[in-house]
């Protein structure tokens, strides 16, 4: 509420503001923005409606009325130099007619869960996510995708040999200045190991935080990219034979700001706490597969060969496995799960992922001991049917959820053959 004054005063004053835009995401995480006259938003926030039905999978006839509301502890200025002047965004609940939460806006789910969790356990849901992407030549590119030529890639550059001016320098360089000024806490950039790739790496924070923070590191990716005449990509594998992108999402929990993953006594400097935490995560790989690697396109990624892994394991080494335990101390001590890819959608993936790791049921056997270890499903066929039937996500995400985001998945699934060939497909190419 003390935000909420704070902000409603700073657009009062504000002569260079004349709009507001309000954003959410549906189902599958695609963001949706609209954009609110000022004084209009200001005298009737608490009364804002929307028809919810040309919004993908909240399609049902009684959602067609929905509510909007601000979330006024998430407010962000949207640099002039990229976006033109005065632009403010806030992130949004999305509410019944009753003005009840709406169960399917999963940021309202998150958001829900952890402020129970902070409430009713004194825990915070504390996340990393390193998100990674491809520039590729032109605008549109995704639109303009050709199946037999595929993407034309705009850089050679690698890893660590990239010259200061290379085009991916330059829209890395472009992009970092926009994220300090959003208020990102950036560490570092860089050209990633496939050539034309990227990630630029922000602090960990709370969960609800971190997934809006992706959204948005997309939305401006993709606006600096589109400003420099190229196209930022979020498809987790593009290109066949070389590198694809993950989202690898780094976990831990914290009580009174102490990290509860840490033990300086404990394997790998990882608390009983951690560990079983980790344990739930492989137990209930299967099941929430789909959440993690949610398109046709992610399954194509998950190849050790490129670093992206599927099998069901912990390890402190091997980046084959899906969970890997990063050197840590005290403060940094956390789980890195590598199997997600960056197409996800963050709010539904962060509430799935802490709600296993908190509440699954403990695995019968140590990780270690699942020699060869069991793979992840190879299709989103597979990893639908293994959602589908799963006890455990059924009863986190209620039965009205599940079917909605089942349609979603399997009419993505219906575009696509089980058996993927060796050419990425028109079809698989959807924008996230
Ligand atoms: N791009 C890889 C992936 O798909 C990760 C690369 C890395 O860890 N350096 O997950």
């Amino acid at each position: 509420e003390e935000q909420e004054r704070e902000y409603r005063s700073y657009l009062e004053k504000e002569k260079r503001i004349r709009a507001v835009t309000l954003c959410f995401s549906d189902l599958e995480g695609r963001f949706h923005m609209l954009d609110y006259d000022k004084k209009f938003l200001l005298d009737s926030a608490d009364n804002l409606t929307f028809d919810g039905s040309s919004i993908r999978g909240f399609t049902a006839q009684h959602e067609s009325d929905l509510r909007i509301k601000p979330d006024w502890s998430s407010f962000f200025w949207l640099p002039t130099d990229l976006f033109g002047p005065g632009k403010v965004i806030m992130f949004a609940n999305i509410l019944t007619r009753e003005g009840d939460q709406y169960a399917s806006d999963f940021r309202g789910l998150l958001q829900n869960f952890t402020r129970d969790l902070k409430a009713q356990e004194g825990l915070s849901a504390l996340v990393a996510g390193e998100v990674e992407g491809f520039v590729l030549a032109g605008r549109n590119a995704e639109q303009n995708f050709d199946e037999k030529d595929g993407f034309q890639l705009l850089s050679t550059s690698g890893y660590f040999h990239s010259l200061p001016r290379d085009p991916l320098r330059q829209f890395i360089d472009e992009a970092s200045v926009v994220q300090r000024a959003m208020g990102f806490k950036n560490e570092k950039d860089h050209p990633e190991v496939a050539p034309s790739q990227f990630e630029m790496n922000f602090s960990y924070g709370e969960a609800l935080r971190v997934a809006d923070l992706i959204q948005l590191y997309k939305l401006l990716c993709r606006q600096v990219a589109s400003n420099l005449g190229m196209t930022a990509c979020f498809l987790p594998k593009p290109v066949m034979g070389i590198n694809g992108s993950g989202m690898h999402i780094n976990m831990s929990v914290a009580k009174n700001g102490k990290n509860l993953f840490y033990d300086k006594a404990g394997k790998e400097q990882l608390s009983t706490f951690a560990h079983d935490f980790i344990s739930r995560t492989l137990n209930h790989a299967q099941e929430i597969c789909l959440v993690l690697n949610a398109s046709v396109n992610a399954y194509r990624r998950l190849d050790p060969h490129f670093e992206a892994p599927n099998q069901i394991k912990v390890s402190a080494i091997d980046r084959g496995s899906m969970v890997r335990i990063p050197v840590g101390n005290e403060k940094t001590a956390r789980m890195e799960v590598r199997s997600v890819g960056p197409d996800a959608n963050p709010y539904l993936l962060l509430y799935v992922l802490f709600k296993t790791g908190l509440h699954g049921e403990l695995s019968s056997v140590s990780a270690t001991e699942h020699e060869p270890a069991s793979l992840l499903p190879g299709t989103i066929q597979e990893a639908i049917a293994l959602f589908e039937s799963g006890d455990f996500v059924k009863k986190i995400l209620g039965k009205e959820n599940i079917e909605k985001y089942l349609a979603c998945k399997k009419q993505v699934a219906s575009r696509s053959p089980s058996d993927l060939g060796t050419l990425v497909k028109t079809s698989e190419v959807t924008y996230h």
